[in-house]
């Protein structure tokens, strides 16, 4: 059996298992059935494409979405795995094809939508076939308590008991409430399976719910600050997805729609658009995402609030998969509340369920939304709030999101406002490293803390950085601190400005009167050396901080191997993800391999991948390193 850490490098890229990962592949490799409940972008298809290289045989993986199975089949080509998938995309001449080389063995790897698993052709080829493992992919359509509830999955037992051997079978999902998870268990007749929740924690997404009196206006705001980031915009109704859209092109975003209601022709295209970065920002309905892996989604902002904690943490969840930095804003209005309880009033009218059942239904849909205002209206950190919902409870308040850093009531200033004059926006965005003053700051508020036994206001620590003279600061005998006078140089401002960027990346909090105190976030940067880097729109960049130094030459590199990406991706007809993720070309960027060797340290190359491409994003490193 060859090793599931070989098999990890080889074909993915990466040298380390992420939560439960590891302890379902064994399970699997072991004969033993598995259920694993982690969100989206926890990685649960490693879960199943790992043993499935491990063990003999032929896997199936039942899927319910069309272009999710391409998408996959594709990855895994491009990570060298042979792989094929079975749906009503493909044309009988295609599926005669697909069949014959099932047959024959040439595929380790098999995406099948359960409409298809009783289809004769299919099962009877599948009796003749040495089936290790069958997959379940988003379990939770077997389930009627859950959100996309597919009858056809009912049918996923009676499949396995045709077969002439039962595999190992496996299950994954995103939704965590014990009703789906009890009926996953059941119906899909999981035996004895280890059962792992984990991961519904993701550290690198900002939580924000703003209430403002203009969600028109708000929206622009939010987008101007992110020119350039790629982000999903989620409204309610196919409506509001045609006239925000509309209002957003018509401030020159490139932003383009996706709802069901659009002819396919223009829905594949508006969601080709977006994976290959052509346009920025997509509003969507809430059709638009399930099981879409672009890892380099920045932000997700929802318009309207979803009817469900379920559904605002699967689509938020669509952010930051590339594991860097990514931001959740909900934009919240007392609309929102009628909306929500007008969609289910309507709900199951048109079901043939008796009016008991109806009713029923609705109440537990009514529950579901009562928890969804209650986020919306909560005080409590936004991070616990979700975790403790999906009962993955977190201890403390995170300090980085919306609630915590008390960012995110955002009205507009009424008047002017001196200390932020209009500045002209280039449009370009640009990068600088303020490490250095991020780390002056961050230990002044350390210092001041364990000398007075207390948090203390930004004014003080601003005074006390620039060394001032300050009679209450005397007396507090804060003038012994370590770090006062340390950033003479700088104006009260640019101090000003660097703190509020510790706050807005969520390294500091600041509490009831501006006092001002540091997360466990902040010890990277104080600790272990961890850089800070804004990149923003270059004229903004410059008033900000004018004092700290640029970092063209590495958002050079990135961007000359984001180029090549694009170029390879287009030669291949592949979304540009497929090649590698951001993460992979930022770690690129970060180590400047200059051999096959080093290239396969960066995280996400594997050796499929280093073989195919390596020498060309070699070329362009080498290339850098000369200039
Ligand atoms: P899910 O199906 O749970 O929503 P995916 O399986 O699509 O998530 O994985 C999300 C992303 O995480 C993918 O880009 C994948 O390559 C990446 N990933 C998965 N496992 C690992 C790992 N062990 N190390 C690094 N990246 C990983
Ligand atoms: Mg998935």
């Amino acid at each position: 059996m060859e090793d599931k850490f070989e098999i990890l490098q080889k074909y993915f890229g990466y040298s380390q298992f992420r939560g439960a990962q590891e302890a379902l592949i064994d399970a699997q490799a072991a004969g033993r059935d598995a259920f694993g409940v982690m969100p989206t972008g926890g990685g649960k298809s490693l879960c199943y494409q790992i043993p499935a290289l491990m063990l003999p045989g032929i896997t199936l993986v039942i899927s319910p979405l069309i272009s999710l199975m391409r998408d996959q089949v594709l990855a895994l080509k491009s990570a060298g795995i042979s792989a094929a998938y079975i749906n009503s995309s493909l044309t009988p001449e295609q599926l005669r094809l697909v069949f014959r080389n099932l047959r024959q063995g040439r595929y380790k790897i098999v995406y099948v939508a359960p409409e298809r698993l009783l289809g004769e052709g299919f099962l009877a080829l599948c009796q003749q076939m040495p089936i290790s493992l069958v997959a379940v992919d988003e379990a939770h359509c077997i389930s009627q308590w859950g959100q996309d509830f597919r009858p056809s999955y009912l049918k996923i037992p009676e499949f396995l008991e045709h077969l002439p051997r039962r595999p190992v079978v496996s299950a994954y999902t995103a939704t965590a409430t014990p009703a789906v998870r009890r009926d996953i268990l059941q119906n899909l007749r999981l035996r004895n399976p280890l059962l792992m929740v984990t991961g519904f924690d993701r550290p690198n997404l900002r939580f924000e719910v703003r209430t403002p009196d203009s969600k028109r206006g708000e929206l622009l705001t939010l987008l101007a600050l992110r020119k350039g980031k790629s982000g999903i915009v989620y409204c309610s109704t196919r409506k509001d997805v045609e006239a925000v859209c509309a209002f957003l092109q018509s401030k020159r975003f490139a932003a383009t729609r996706y709802h069901a209601g659009l002819p396919d022709e223009e829905r594949q295209q508006n969601q080709e658009d977006f994976l290959y970065d052509r346009k920025t920002v997509m509003v969507a309905t809430n059709a638009f995402g399930m099981g879409i892996d672009k890892s380099n989604v920045s932000f997700v902002i929802h318009y309207n609030m979803p009817q469900s904690m379920e559904a605002y943490y699967q689509e938020a969840g669509r952010a930051g998969r590339d594991g860097e930095k990514a931001e959740c804003i909900l934009l919240f209005g007392k609309k929102d509340i009628l909306t929500g309880k007008f969609f289910i009033q309507k709900s199951y009218e048109e079901s043939e369920l008796p009016e008991e059942d109806r009713d029923l239904l609705r109440q537990r849909d009514l529950q579901r939304l009562y928890k969804m205002i209650n986020y919306c209206e909560t005080k409590q950190c936004l991070r616990q709030y979700i975790l403790d919902y999906f009962g993955q409870p977190l201890p403390q308040p995170c300090g980085n999101c919306g609630r915590c850093t008390g960012l995110a009531v955002s009205r507009k200033p009424k008047g002017k406002d001196k200390q932020s004059p209009a500045i002209q926006k280039t449009g370009k965005m640009a990068s600088k490293d303020i490490t250095r003053e991020a780390q002056m700051v961050l230990s002044c508020i350390r210092r001041i803390d364990s000398a007075m036994g207390h948090s203390s206001t930004a004014t003080m620590t601003v005074q006390v950085l620039r060394g001032s003279k300050n009679r209450q600061l005397l007396e507090s005998g804060l003038e012994t601190v370590s770090t006062y006078g340390l950033m003479r140089g700088y104006s009260r401002e640019e101090i000003r400005e660097i703190l509020t960027h510790l706050q807005s990346v969520g390294m500091v909090v600041s509490g009831k009167n501006e006092i001002v105190s540091l997360t466990p976030a902040a010890s990277g940067v104080l600790f272990r050396g961890e850089p800070v880097i804004v990149t923003l729109d270059e004229a903004e960049l410059e008033r900000r901080f004018p004092q700290s130094g640029s970092v063209a030459a590495d958002s050079k590199l990135l961007a000359a191997l984001k180029e090549l990406r694009t170029q390879l991706a287009k030669e291949a007809g592949v979304p540009a993800y497929v090649i590698f993720t951001n993460a992979t070309l930022e770690d690129m960027a970060a180590r400047q391999p200059k051999t096959m060797e080093q290239l396969l340290t960066v995280s996400g190359v594997g050796s499929a991948k280093a073989q195919r491409y390596g020498k060309r994003f070699l070329k362009v490193l080498e290339q850098f390193e000369k200039e």
